[in-house]
């Protein structure tokens, strides 16, 4: 059965005639899943019965249910997904307040079950590469985070996050035709209509499809997952860097900014006694002045079985400050934000659904 999302507007409208449904009804079920955010036939308004029960049958539309919520704190939830083979993947939403101190919900979706990349600290690099996620499957994450508000007067259902970060399960890079095509229809004015500026995609540095999405001038922003300074130490915790060594990733980084015109972030976990020696905060500053980013540094968050840790707050803190002097723009997370990384990077492939909610 083909996924719903699979389809362009042509296409259904096709597919429906083929099946003696009149060409007009695309426009309905188009109108119910892309504007009124309905992902049930059953629901759809203005359609009749024989339709309704032709497209429950016919055509899948959520590809990934959401089983169950872990974890649960204020801040953060973390929601499970049934696939139909009975992989499961996890996808975040985190609750934080924005530069000017309002609450905004970031949703943090998955690309693929398991990852190939296996950095060594992270907790969805332990159990290997199972397989990506369809396209299907990468917009299901989003599709159970709807609510109901009034607009201009009118009650509309809207996505209840304002930011998606590509940061969960997986490289999507490496999954790279459906993320574009996910992110496509997201993005798309005739479809979801999510700003682009408001996504974010996050890699291990991939240089080949990062040269790509400049080639596509990729309206999303970019992050790239640096996490050492030099080659030396990039190396004993990325093996990607053995393919793509630094220069190669800067190099492409740079190529990036300069077809799309935007500012690139460079995700830097702290890891004590690893990364977070002062050479590596100069080597780091000039990195990013060079390429005019943005570094976001991340305390490392435990893991069950690896074991790094977090250099402490004193240490943090001047680790930021060589960055600061040097003129570069940079976040480091306070201890309270914890729950929101601890939320990011750190999904962890479970095969069974108990193991998982435990
Ligand atoms: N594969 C992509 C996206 C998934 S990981 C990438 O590498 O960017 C999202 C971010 O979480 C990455 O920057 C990753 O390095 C980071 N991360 C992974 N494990 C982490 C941990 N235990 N603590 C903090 N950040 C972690």
């Amino acid at each position: 059965m083909k996924n719903f999302f699979e389809y362009d507007f042509a296409e259904f409208q096709q597919f429906l005639a083929e099946n003696n449904f009149e060409k007009f009804r695309a426009r309905q079920v188009f109108d119910a899943v892309y504007k009124a955010k309905l992902f049930e036939p059953a629901l759809f308004p203005s359609i009749g019965e024989p339709l309704k029960k032709f497209l429950a049958e016919n055509v899948e539309f959520v590809a990934a249910r959401r089983v169950g919520l872990k974890n649960s704190s204020d801040a953060t939830g973390k929601y499970l997904f049934e696939l139909s083979d009975g992989n499961f993947v996890e996808s975040v939403l985190l609750q934080a307040p924005s530069d000017d101190g309002k609450l905004r919900r970031t949703l943090c979706m998955s690309t693929q079950v398991g990852c190939a990349s296996g950095c060594r600290f992270c907790a969805s690099a332990l159990r290997g590469f199972v397989r990506n996620l369809n396209l299907g499957e990468i917009l299901a994450q989003s599709l159970p985070f709807v609510e109901e508000r009034e607009l201009d007067g009118r009650k509309r259902r809207v996505f209840l996050f304002e930011n998606i970060v590509v940061m969960g399960m997986g490289e999507p890079l490496a999954n790279f035709d459906n993320l574009i095509k996910a992110l496509g229809i997201l993005n798309d004015p005739s479809k979801f209509a999510f700003g682009a500026r408001r996504i974010t995609v996050s890699t291990c540095g991939l240089a080949d499809k990062i040269r790509e999405l400049a080639r596509m001038k990729f309206p999303f922003r970019l992050a790239i997952s640096l996490h050492g300074a030099t080659d030396e130490v990039r190396s004993q915790i990325m093996p990607i860097n053995k393919k793509f060594p630094l220069g190669e990733v800067l190099s492409a980084a740079m190529e990036f900014s300069k077809a799309c015109g935007r500012m690139i972030t460079l995700e830097y976990i702290l890891i004590k006694g690893l990364n977070d020696t002062f050479d590596q905060a100069r080597k780091l500053a000039q990195i990013a002045k060079t390429l005019h980013a943005h570094v976001n540094l991340i305390p490392y968050n435990r893991v069950e079985g690896l074991e790094w840790k977090r250099p402490d707050p004193s240490r943090r803190r001047a680790f930021a400050d060589i960055l600061e002097r040097a003129g570069v723009s940079c976040t480091l997370r306070r201890e309270k934000g914890s729950q929101i990384e601890a939320a990011c990077g750190q999904l962890a492939l479970k095969k069974k659904l108990g193991d998982s909610l435990s």
